[in-house]
């Protein structure tokens, strides 16, 4: 059951736009956690104005207001509290179990910032693709804030990244074969990420 893409006419509820999906279970049922499990405790005392011992149910991923289906690790825009679009990773959501609350479910968000130069200009890498730094900072959203999936590419040119040999055993015409592969390994000390302006369902951001 691989749906990469959930863009449909259905109406039903978990296919629209802010609704969470692939929630957490155990011998078929929704598990249930406190919030403060699950997010940064900071963003949650930041951005949730909540309990950290509040009930919610955990989920991996969320639809986007383009419909589609957002992955942990994925990049995203969004709108961030001040209308400003922003570029992230999806970081996980919750679903408050209090349902009084007016944005009941609540996205994490690993924050990407725009890199400009000292006139305060974008900076843009091959094909002219602006330069994002990704940082440490998380925030927490709510899930209908989620406009669409962005491609973020790791900025390899900039330090050193490369490719690692290797050698294994395949199994080919029933005889044991060596089968030589080059796995790509990025220096992830350097933060720096292309935004791809080319990625399919993408609208620009920048
Ligand atoms: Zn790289």
């Amino acid at each position: 059951m691989y749906e990469d893409c959930v863009k449909t006419n259905s109406d039903r509820e978990i296919y629209q736009p802010g609704s969470p999906r692939l929630g957490k279970y155990a011998n078929g049922r929704l598990q249930t956690f406190e919030v403060g499990s699950l997010l940064l405790k900071a963003a949650i005392e930041r951005d949730m104005v909540g309990s950290l011992e509040e009930k919610c149910h955990y989920y991996q991923g969320c639809i986007s207001s383009n419909k589609e289906l957002i992955r942990m690790g994925q990049g995203i825009s969004y709108q961030d509290k001040n209308g400003q679009m922003c570029v992230g990773l999806f970081d996980g959501a919750v679903k408050m179990s209090n349902v009084s609350r007016d944005n009941k479910t609540m996205v994490q968000v690993i924050c990407f910032r725009i890199s400009t130069d000292d006139n305060g200009d974008i900076q843009y890498g091959c094909f002219q693709c602006p330069v994002l730094v990704k940082t440490t900072y998380k925030e927490i959203i709510p899930s209908s804030s989620v406009k669409q999936r962005v491609h973020l590419v790791h900025d390899c040119l900039s330090r050193e990244c490369g490719f690692e040999e290797s050698n294994h055993d395949v199994v080919e015409e029933r005889e044991v074969i060596q089968h030589y592969s080059l796995t790509t390994t990025h220096n992830l000390t350097n933060n720096r990420y292309l935004f791809n302006r080319f990625f399919i369902s993408c609208n620009n951001v920048f």
